[in-house]
């Protein structure tokens, strides 16, 4: 029998345990562990509350969780609570699947003034991410902005752009619903440092902002290049610029009282105010012959009294786990970081790719290991036994895939008519669900 510490039930966490029960059968015992009682990462913490299709992966990740081999062990948070050395004694071998929690600074002068959030905050607080619940971002004004070009600063552009109407069937948390609902911003501009053709905008997403009810996407055909140049991009990206030119061939409409600017080539400088987000200081850039943003000179002011960036995410340092400074997540080769260690999804990668990205990066890690320690191998590991003797001395409490199922069907019992749940928002009542 093989025992094997999957760190993390995110979509790469659960694509490696699913990959591991397939390669090792009856031969392996595989527990998912994560710092919170309810699965799923980011496709509970990060895909939009209105993209709900998308969320129904974890229906095959429930499967998952079901099969014999596997198990979910949560409320564990690895690095705090037990460490890896302690797990890679416990197991054959240790996966950390823990994701890019963090958001990336934007490294300039203003950019702790209140009004400012990473996507990470923003996300998080419509969400209902445990850690953001009490963000209360200001509504108050007429503009924001959203600094980035790919499919999050979109995400946090169309939620600040939404009526409440256009939210029915989403499950965005109660309090932000009601925030947004009162939010008096009627300009969203979102900043890229390059033109359209650099964008990592997706057509689906982009092709939405084109039927809201209340917001009308400006785009100037200024920016462009000659129509001739799409013919270069590939085709996926040829569709995200031509939905753009169509933008910028449509008048807003009069009815819509919101719009959403595309600022492109437009560099972030500073953010100013007067002790809270006020304006972001633009510098307009052009591209030099390597495609980079090369800065004009020529600065403007983007009034914004809520600022959001979405410019990337970092994956937190572990003990005793090679951390690559520059790429923001783990040292590793292919998968591997050392003897029986490895990592898998944006811990492994860093923040890129799509939920599907995850699952070969997960099969290609089981096979590793299944190539270091083939099924029929014996470990003489303790696997869950042992780690959860050493939580309960630590005053952990470890919880399993029923409690999860308990909070899931509390969350759905009360949720608003037509959502498919309300999400509780506080560690301390997840626990409370299920008697802790
Ligand atoms: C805002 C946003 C929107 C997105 N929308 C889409 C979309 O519409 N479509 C799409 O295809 N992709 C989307 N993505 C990308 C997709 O979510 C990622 O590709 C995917 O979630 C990465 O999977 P992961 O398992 O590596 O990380 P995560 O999903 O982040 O999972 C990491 C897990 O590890 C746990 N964890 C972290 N630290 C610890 C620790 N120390 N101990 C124990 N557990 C820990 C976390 O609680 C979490 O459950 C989006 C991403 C973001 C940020």
């Amino acid at each position: 029998m093989r025992h094997f510490a999957v760190v993390g039930s995110g979509p790469a966490g659960f694509y490696t345990a699913e990959a591991l029960e397939k390669a090792y059968g009856e031969q392996g015992r595989i527990d998912i562990l994560d710092r919170y009682p309810v699965p799923y990462g980011l496709i509970r913490f990060g895909v939009a509350p209105d993209h709900q299709s998308l969320k129904a992966v974890s229906k095959r990740y429930d499967k998952v969780a079901e099969s014999a081999g596997v198990d979910f062990i949560g409320n564990v948070c690895v690095g705090r609570d037990v460490s890896v050395a302690e797990l890679l004694d416990f197991y054959d071998a240790v996966i950390l699947a823990i994701g890019a929690p963090h958001d990336r600074r934007l490294g300039i002068p203003g950019e702790d003034l209140p009004g400012v959030f990473g996507s990470a905050q923003f996300v998080g607080w419509y969400n209902g991410h445990p850690d953001f619940a009490e963000l209360d971002p200001p509504l108050s004004g007429t503009h924001a902005a959203v600094i980035g070009n790919g499919n999050v600063a979109l995400d946090c552009a169309r939620i600040l752009s939404k009526t409440a109407r256009e939210f029915e069937g989403s499950d965005i948390v109660g309090h932000a619903l009601e925030a947004l609902d009162q939010s008096a911003i009627r300009t969203i501009t979102i900043l890229g440092r390059r033109g359209p053709h650099q964008i990592a905008m997706t057509p689906k997403e982009l092709g939405e902002l084109g039927h809201l009810e209340a917001a009308s996407p400006i785009v100037d055909i200024a920016d462009f290049p000659p129509l001739e140049a799409d013919q270069a991009l590939e085709p996926g990206q040829r569709k995200s610029i031509t939905i753009l030119r169509e933008f910028a061939a449509t008048p807003p409409d009069p009815a819509k009282p919101k719009r959403m600017v595309f600022d492109f080539f437009a560099k972030p400088l500073s953010i100013e105010g007067d002790g809270k987000a006020e304006r972001i200081i633009v510098e307009r850039t052009e591209l030099d012959e390597k495609g980079a943003a090369r800065g004009t000179g020529e600065t403007y002011g983007v009034p914004a009294s809520l600022v959001i960036s979405a410019i990337g995410y970092w994956t937190p340092q572990i003990e005793g786990v090679p951390y690559d400074e520059r790429g923001t997540k783990f040292v590793n080769e292919g998968g591997r970081i050392s003897d029986r260690l490895y990592a898998v999804g944006w811990a492994r990668r860093g923040p890129t790719g799509t939920i599907g990205t995850n699952r070969p990066d997960g099969y290609e890690v089981a096979d590793l290991i299944a190539a270091a320690m083939p099924a029929g191998s014996s470990g003489e590991r303790a696997g869950a036994e042992g780690l959860k003797r050493l939580l309960e001395r630590r005053g952990v409490i470890a919880t399993d895939y029923d409690d999860w199922r308990k909070i899931e069907q509390t969350e759905t019992g009360r949720a608003r008519p037509g959502s498919p749940r309300e999400k509780f928002v506080r560690h301390q009542e997840w626990l409370q669900t299920i008697g802790r």
